[in-house]
């Protein structure tokens, strides 16, 4: 099923997973995945490495596996910046053959180690050859704060409405830590003529080097009341754990409550955290 039609009759649950590093034990995503069918997600994506490289053929294999082994629509990530067409194509026919039907075209970060081939410099590239040549439902990031390339929010906007001009049916932002941000970000989005489906990208923190890489990755900004919580727990794991658990619930709370149409949960291949956030949450989705 393309995801997009999800949004007609729903507001949507869903999750986030990462294949397994290529020294990693590969079992550790599907006792996630075994730990995470229960709680019934609409969807579920899986990330991709903008270098390409020996896990990316597992992330075609994870995506397969949620929609045929696990019967849940699955989602699958392609980032483009170092790919060429034919790696494109490759990777689009493989996705297509196992009958995946979603994809969330990216770039990629652009970092010391990727290469840029040069053909896709920016994910509307993709998105424009993916629309031309297959019948994927193609969905799109976007950023509540701004990309942190972009030298303003109506700047990066811009770039978002050219992502669905080209072909992407739905967007999933970025997370974000500050309820405001998304709301303003999404009234902005709507004034720009973006109508599609905005899911709402929530990542439960649940440990300080996870906070640290966020912040240095993704430039989001931390409010006064998370950082307190972090200051006063960080010291005790369960309890940073749980206050991180507590304080996603508190943003899906007011998000569901202003009518969002969807929430992405960063799940970090973490079912103990989702299952304690869908258990705080999962009726809230049924109303
Ligand atoms: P783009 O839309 O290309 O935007 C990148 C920058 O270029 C922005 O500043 C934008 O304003 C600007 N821009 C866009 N189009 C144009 C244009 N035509 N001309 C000039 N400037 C332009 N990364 C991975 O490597 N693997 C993943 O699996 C992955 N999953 C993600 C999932 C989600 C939900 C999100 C939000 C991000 C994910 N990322 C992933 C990270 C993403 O690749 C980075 O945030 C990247 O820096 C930007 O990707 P994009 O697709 O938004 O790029």
């Amino acid at each position: 099923m393309k995801t997009t039609e999800l949004f007609k009759k729903k507001t949507t649950l869903s999750f986030e997973v990462f294949p397994p590093k290529p020294t990693s034990d590969e079992s550790v995503i599907y006792k996630a995945l075994d730990g995470m069918k229960d709680l019934d997600p609409d969807f579920i994506s899986v990330t991709y490495g903008a270098g390409g490289g020996a896990n990316c053929g597992k992330s075609v294999q994870i995506a397969s596996d949620i929609k045929n082994k696990y019967h849940i629509e699955s989602v699958a990530h392609l980032p483009c910046i170092a790919l060429s067409e034919e790696d494109a194509l490759t990777v689009l026919e493989s996705l297509k053959n196992v009958g995946v039907e979603n994809v969330l075209a990216l770039r990629g970060d652009i970092t010391p180690e990727i290469v840029p081939n040069g053909r896709f410099k920016h994910a509307s590239d993709l998105i424009a050859f993916i629309r031309e040549r297959f019948d994927f439902n193609i969905i799109a990031a976007c950023y509540p704060e701004g990309h942190s390339e972009s030298s303003s929010l109506e700047e990066d906007l811009g770039y978002v409405r050219k992502k669905v001009d080209c072909g992407a049916s739905q967007l999933i932002t970025q997370l974000f830590l500050d309820n405001d941000y998304f709301l303003s970000f999404r009234e902005k989005a709507r004034a720009a003529g973006i109508s599609v489906p905005i899911e709402a990208g929530i990542m439960p923190v649940t440990n300080k080097a996870q906070i640290e890489r966020m912040v240095k990755l993704c430039g989001v900004q931390m409010p006064k009341k998370f950082l307190r919580a972090i200051e006063r727990y960080e010291h005790s794991p369960e309890a940073l754990r749980d206050a991180g658990i507590a304080y996603a619930v508190d943003q899906i709370v007011g998000l569901l409550s202003e009518n969002v149409d969807g929430v992405h949960l960063y799940t970090m291949n973490n079912p103990y955290v989702a299952r304690r956030i869908c258990e705080a949450v999962k009726s809230l989705f049924e109303v």
